[in-house]
């Protein structure tokens, strides 16, 4: 019986923007990536029964085959059935630290691990491009998580390019727990709201979304000018969770209002509001500010740090 420990860190986006659609129903992106120190554990066991278990800490994370964790299991057996065979199913358990439906990537980081537990439970040797080919298969986010960083993500977000690392930004993530803003509605919401503006000419398209390689993000990414990656944040989903979502808006303006705060926006499709700060002091310090001003036990607050990585290992019996 052999088992490994990975850890599975969250994402932020710091840039999103919409450009189109697909024909395969999905928005044609342009997103920067960046991992976050925030990251749940993930423990990949072998087991000789040939089944699929999920066990989570958390309750609002199904443990059926609605969770990511368990579809990565699934694919990987449908993929590679003789070893599936041979090595025997796996015992899944997910030590949940990342908020749920929070727009920081939670569901898909657990499917990246269990992607890499398991090749490395069958050693199976698959390559960072097959593993991100198979993560493509199970959500936008995962290929992404697998080698973390930072990275360009374009088309649903899944086709990426590295970028320099950018370490140690420190970050408040603010959350409301009771509070999930679905993916699929503020995508349908948009494109109900904004698709007039969308770009339909298909060499336009891709022209638009080549152009965030040499956008101002990206310059200011590659100089490390933490204050104009700050400046340049930008999320295109927030004109429709804003409006409809008056608390998320409220914790926008809070941390906008901030000193030390260099930039606020909201995560992926939200409810997560981040600020970036330099220095860990004044991020903690932001994050006291913020939880006695507005004193509601239905926030959660973490600080947290941009990393250079995405899945690690950090175990094998
Ligand atoms: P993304 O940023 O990729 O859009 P998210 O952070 O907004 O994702 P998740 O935390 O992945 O959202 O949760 C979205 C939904 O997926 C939840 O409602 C939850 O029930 C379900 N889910 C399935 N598997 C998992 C998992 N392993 N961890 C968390 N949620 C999961």
């Amino acid at each position: 019986m052999h088992s490994y420990s990975l850890i599975a860190p969250a994402k932020i986006n710091l840039y999103l923007e919409i450009i189109g659609d697909r024909p395969d129903g999905y928005h044609e992106l342009a997103m920067i990536l960046q991992s976050i120190a925030l990251a749940d554990q993930i423990d990949v066991r072998s087991n000789s029964n040939r089944t699929i278990h999920v066990h989570c800490n958390h309750p609002q994370v199904p443990t059926d085959k609605s969770n990511l964790a368990y579809r990565a299991a699934e694919l990987m057996a449908k993929e590679f059935p003789e070893a599936f065979a041979r090595y025997g199913g796996v015992d899944i358990s997910i030590n949940k630290q990342i908020p749920v439906a929070a727009g920081l990537a939670g569901g898909s980081t657990n499917a990246a691990a269990v992607l890499i537990g398991i090749d490395l439970l069958w050693k199976l040797g698959l390559t960072q491009s097959e593993l991100e080919g198979l993560g493509a298969r199970l959500g936008s986010d995962v290929p992404f998580c697998i080698s973390g960083g930072t990275a360009i993500g374009t088309g649903r977000g899944e086709q990426l390019s590295p970028l320099p690392n950018l370490n140690n930004i420190y970050i408040v993530l603010a959350k409301y727990r009771s509070l999930e803003v679905s993916t699929a509605w503020a995508y349908k919401t948009y494109r109900q709201q904004f698709s007039n503006s969308y770009i339909k000419n298909t060499n336009d398209l891709v022209a638009r979304a080549n152009a965030v390689h040499s956008g101002a993000i990206v310059k200011a990414i590659f100089a490390r000018d933490t204050g104009k990656i700050a400046e340049k944040l930008h999320n295109d989903l927030e004109r429709v969770v804003l409006p409809a979502y008056p608390q998320v808006l409220q914790l926008r303006e809070v941390f906008a209002n901030q000193q030390g705060v260099l930039g606020t926006m909201m995560s992926g499709s939200g409810p997560t509001v981040f600020a970036l700060f330099e220095s860990e002091q004044q991020a903690e310090q932001v994050k006291l500010y913020v939880t006695e001003a507005l004193t509601d036990g239905d926030l959660e607050l973490f600080v947290t740090r941009t990393i250079s990585h995405g899945i690690q290992v950090t175990s094998s019996v």
